[in-house]
């Protein structure tokens, strides 16, 4: 029989777990609130100028009253792939929508100093194989990401019929014409054959309701619309000269403000980082590409070689080897090894649920350990540590975050749980001092868990009238998260009630756009004027979500977060935000073969 040991730090010490399990709930209760998401403001009114998009002037054109095959909401990643894989297809007539001035989505939005994508390049930046093009790092930079988004638009002509600067703010179902009627707020309103939304989970920015924040005299904007005109520099990196005399607060500390932290460290006067809840931030390990290595790997295929090798190490699928080796897999391998590591007789859910824990809280040593090794100061390293299990909470990965700490104009707002209190004129309020600051960058994050129809800007108005609101109301319901009943010819591109890889999300929509692709080819090829999920399929699809061993994140004992709703209970509904039951390797096969079959099981082609 195995003997399995008990968790150890790092230095070999035995982890009292009752001991940590303990500070880990007493950590989550001092942050829990009972306002929840109502906690942060939307941006209206007097804040709506936070939206405005200070990269791109928005240009006069004429109203479209045309009409097109397939019209795409969102320019990012979604309606790239799905827009390149119809274009493969012969489907020339694309016509794809976004509010920003450019392809790229989130990429478009996000070019604060030091974003990068977090995920490795090879497998998250798509289409790298039919592009040719090789990432210059293990992990870009944004600007890379963002012209790889161009590049996918000129190589597969999207941009010929593409509206920028263009929100939808209306979708209805034309029964008697079998077309959507497409309405926006340029004042277009065309016909399409085919409606598809890829409008991203994490798009409309927030800011927290702290009391006073209207009243702020100084300069502020939001992590996702960088004012470089203001601190100098630019996205590809150059220094921000214009901040070598300003007092800057940055409010958050989740993902963005971990990545941009060290920038600004280095160029402001004084930097106040006001942190309620510390980001876990294991070690990043980037490296350029080696052009030699990457021309002996990339042969024919190679792309869907490593996504496939990336997606089983992840979710449990076989494979023989770890092509990615990141923090991500790092993660999976832990897990895995300790619950191989258990005797046979122990492989129950509760020991493997065990097993799992043991894994996380030496990761979070491992983690919290390496603090103490790189930030100097004490009592900010003690303020830098997450109490809390790896995956309750977006795990950062950086190398030069904990570092920033050692810069002599660097402060740690470390709030305890409490967040900033109050704005001023001048200053911002927290742990009972006042911070006099020039500018307050907000790194507070994107509206999660309100309903998609309020983050999308419109509702749809499908057959008979119904509003997909209405369809939703007590959670959604789909088939592959793509196809909803009463929605015919609309599709959606996004992870959930499909793989719902979080780890790497544009592998959901590369299979997605590809699907879509197939039926609308499929349609166009056999005079199909409407395609659309039966209402047996979609329950059916429905209940085996439903046979699942339910959401992987959000644990209501976890620190509040978007993960888990902010800590309160999300309500029944929330129980359908899951993937497939046995895990994205196996949802990704079983589509390939749904769609290869041309059966197209479950919709009703018309
Ligand atoms: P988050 O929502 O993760 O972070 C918001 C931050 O604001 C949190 O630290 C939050 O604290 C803090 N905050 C909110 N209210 C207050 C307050 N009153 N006082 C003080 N602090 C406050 O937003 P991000 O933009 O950092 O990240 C969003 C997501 O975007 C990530 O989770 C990730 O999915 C994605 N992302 C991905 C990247 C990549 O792949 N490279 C890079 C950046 C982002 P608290 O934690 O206590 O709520």
């Amino acid at each position: 029989m195995k003997v399995t040991a008990g968790p150890t730090a790092p230095d070999g010490t035995p982890i009292d777990k009752e001991a940590l399990r303990r500070k880990y709930l007493e950590e989550r209760d001092k942050r829990l609130r009972a306002d929840g998401n109502d906690q942060y403001v939307r941006l209206t009114g007097q804040l709506a100028h936070y939206l405005d998009d200070p990269y791109t002037p928005v240009t006069e054109r004429a109203p479209k009253t045309d009409h097109v095959t397939v019209a795409f909401i969102g320019g990012g990643f979604a309606g790239l792939v799905t827009g390149a894989r119809l274009k493969e297809a012969g489907v020339d007539d694309v016509r794809i929508l976004d509010k920003a001035g450019d392809f790229g989505g989130t990429w478009y939005w996000n070019r604060y100093p030091g974003a990068q994508c977090d995920t490795a390049s090879f497998v998250y930046m798509p289409l790298l194989e039919e592009t040719g093009y090789m990432p210059s790092e293990k992990y870009a930079h944004a600007p890379e990401i963002l012209e790889h988004c161009r590049r996918i638009g000129r190589h597969f002509g999207l941009y010929d019929n593409a509206l920028f600067h263009t929100e939808v703010v209306d979708l209805e179902w034309d029964g008697s014409a079998s077309r959507w009627i497409v309405r926006t707020n340029r004042g277009d309103a065309f016909t399409a054959q085919f409606v598809a939304m890829g409008t991203g989970p994490l798009h409309v920015p927030k800011l927290p309701g702290i009391p006073g924040i209207e009243s702020f005299a100084g300069h502020s904007f939001h992590t996702s619309r960088w004012d470089y005109a203001y601190t100098g520099g630019d996205a590809s990196g150059a220094p921000m000269d214009r901040l070598a005399d300003k007092r800057v607060a940055i409010i958050g500390t989740g993902a963005t403000s971990v990545q941009c932290v060290p920038h600004l460290a280095r160029a402001c006067k004084e930097l106040y980082v006001f942190q309620r809840t510390p980001s876990s931030v294991d070690v990043r390990n980037n490296a350029p590409t080696d052009p030699e290595w990457f021309a002996q790997m990339a042969t024919p295929g190679w792309q869907q070689r490593w996504l496939d090798n990336f997606t089983a190490n992840q979710t449990g699928g076989h494979a023989d080897e770890d092509l990615v080796m990141d923090g991500w897999t790092d993660l999976s391998r832990r897990i895995r090894s300790k619950i191989m590591a258990l005797p046979r007789e122990d492989l129950t859910p509760e020991k493997m649920m065990a097993a799992f824990e043991d894994s996380d809280f030496e990761k979070m040593e491992e983690i919290r350990s390496r603090i103490d090794s790189v930030v100097e100061d004490p009592e900010t390293a003690r303020g830098l540590k997450a109490w809390y299990r790896q995956l309750c909470k977006r795990p950062c990965f950086h190398d030069e975050y904990l570092d920033a700490y050692n810069e002599p104009g660097t402060h740690l707002v470390h709030t305890d749980g409490r967040g900033v209190e109050r704005i001023t004129a001048t200053a911002v309020v927290a742990a009972g001092k006042e911070y006099e600051v020039d500018c307050i960058i907000y790194a507070s994050g994107f509206e999660v868990g309100t309903e998609y129809t309020r983050r999308a800007g419109y509702d749809l108005t499908g057959r008979d009238g119904r509003k997909l609101s209405e369809h939703w109301a007590e959670g959604m319901r789909t088939k592959h998260g793509i196809h909803v009943h009463g929605f015919p010819n609309a599709f959606l591109v996004q992870p959930t009630q499909g793989a719902n890889l979080i780890s790497n999300v544009p592998h959901n929509l590369t299979e997605s756009g590809r699907t879509i692709a197939t039926i609308i080819k499929h349609a166009l090829d056999n005079d199909v004027a409407e395609v659309e999920v039966t209402p047996e399929a979609e329950e059916e699809w429905v209940q085996l979500l439903l046979t699942g061993a339910g959401r992987m994140l959000g644990a209501p004992d976890c620190t509040p977060g978007y993960y888990n709703n902010e800590g309160r209970d999300p309500g029944p509904a929330a129980r359908l935000n899951v993937g497939h039951p046995q895990g994205a390797t196996a949802y990704f096969r079983y589509l390939d073969e749904w769609r290869s079959s041309g059966a197209f099981e479950g919709l009703e082609l018309r």
